[in-house]
């Protein structure tokens, strides 16, 4: 392995070691940042040009920092953060998210069509109705 591309590759593990690398929000990233390049192409106002070429160099500007960051538990935690915020969008087809009106505590409700229930907050105990 003493090629020039095997070296290069030597060089490229050394530079890439105890950095975090790339998981699934790079790629979300990424893949957004792609596709808010391609509609701009396809945009004639200038400064709707201009406002997604900022965010999509904002967007490849951070997944290249997550990449060679060595601040490994702080990317971890954004992935964790950026998967249970998926998480909850993919339940809100299933299930109605409300806010108790006595403690604000979020109560989780499976969803029925023209339903009205009684919801009672596992918190504090008050009871309201919501159609769910
Ligand atoms: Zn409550």
């Amino acid at each position: 392995m003493n090629t020039f591309f095997g070296r290069l590759k030597n060089a490229l593990i050394r530079f890439m070691q105890g950095r975090y690398g790339t998981d699934k929000l790079n790629l979300v990233m990424l893949a957004s940042a792609l596709l808010l390049d391609m509609i701009s192409l396809f945009l004639k106002a200038a400064a709707a040009r201009a406002v997604l070429g900022l965010i999509t160099g904002v967007l490849l500007a951070f997944c290249i920092f997550r990449t060679f960051s060595r601040n490994i538990p702080a990317r971890t935690k954004e992935l964790r953060f950026f998967e249970n915020k998926l998480r909850n969008l993919k339940s809100l087809k299933t299930h109605h998210i409300y806010r108790c009106p006595g403690c604000s505590q979020k109560i989780r409700v499976p969803r029925k069509k023209g339903v009205r229930a009684e919801i009672r907050c596992p918190k504090c105990g008050t009871v309201f109705v919501k159609k769910i």
